[in-house]
């Protein structure tokens, strides 16, 4: 379950980015929300509602697509094989959990790991919409293709898309592969990890986080 362990963790955490017990008392009724939801059937088989992991107020939100089976089990996004890779690579990139906000377009498990269907997307969208509002971000890394057709509703494939800037509504967007994709495709590596690094020298050139050293 997202539970009080996980605010706790992020309460404990020491921040750059402001938060105050306002914020963390309207993080913790959004997360009781999604817990109660039952508006899709992804609802159904369910062990967990996945909701988010890292800063409740980060300047980068990372997008993927939807739990896997660790991501159910733990009610955590991101803890898998895939999420091993990312982190890695946002390490290496001196993005700490404090600095993001990760979700997924979905917060409930497809079974058997299939993409979510378009009305699971748009059930769940009212969910990410507020979420997005409370974390507030300036920069979004969009994470597969599901990530990137639900986010934008555009239907061209993220190897067209990926690895360019794009600039909205005074939001920056980052379209990259999907961890999973990477894992099963290793030659793309060096793609996910060149568009994390445009990640990181994009927040450095907006000020949201320290310059690189290099
Ligand atoms: S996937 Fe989203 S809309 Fe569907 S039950 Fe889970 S939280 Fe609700």
């Amino acid at each position: 379950m997202i539970d009080k362990d996980k605010i706790e963790r992020t309460e404990t955490t020491k921040s750059t980015h402001t938060i105050d017990e306002r914020d963390q008392e309207t993080f913790r009724d959004f997360v009781q929300l999604c817990n109660n939801c039952a508006a899709c059937e992804l609802s159904l088989q369910r062990q967990n509602v996945v909701v988010w992991r890292g800063n409740i107020k980060a300047p980068l939100m990372i997008i993927g697509e939807g739990p896997g089976a660790e991501e159910d089990q733990q009610g955590i996004p991101f803890v898998g094989r895939s999420g091993q890779l990312l982190d890695q690579i946002l390490n290496a990139w001196e993005i700490g959990e404090d600095d993001f906000h990760i979700c997924n377009i979905v917060k409930c498990r497809p079974p058997g790991n299939r993409a979510p269907k378009p009305e699971e997307a748009k059930k769940c969208r009212p969910l990410l919409t507020r979420q997005f509002n409370l974390v507030r971000p300036k920069v979004i890394l969009l994470m597969g293709a599901t990530a990137y057709k639900y986010f934008t509703h555009d239907d061209r494939g993220i190897t067209k898309v990926r690895g360019a800037w794009i600039e909205k509504a005074g939001f920056w967007i980052m379209p990259t592969f999907h961890p999973a994709y990477v894992l099963r495709d290793p030659r793309r590596k060096n793609d996910l990890w060149q568009d994390i690094g445009a990640t990181r020298k994009k927040l450095a050139e907006l000020k949201l986080l320290r310059e690189l050293i290099t």
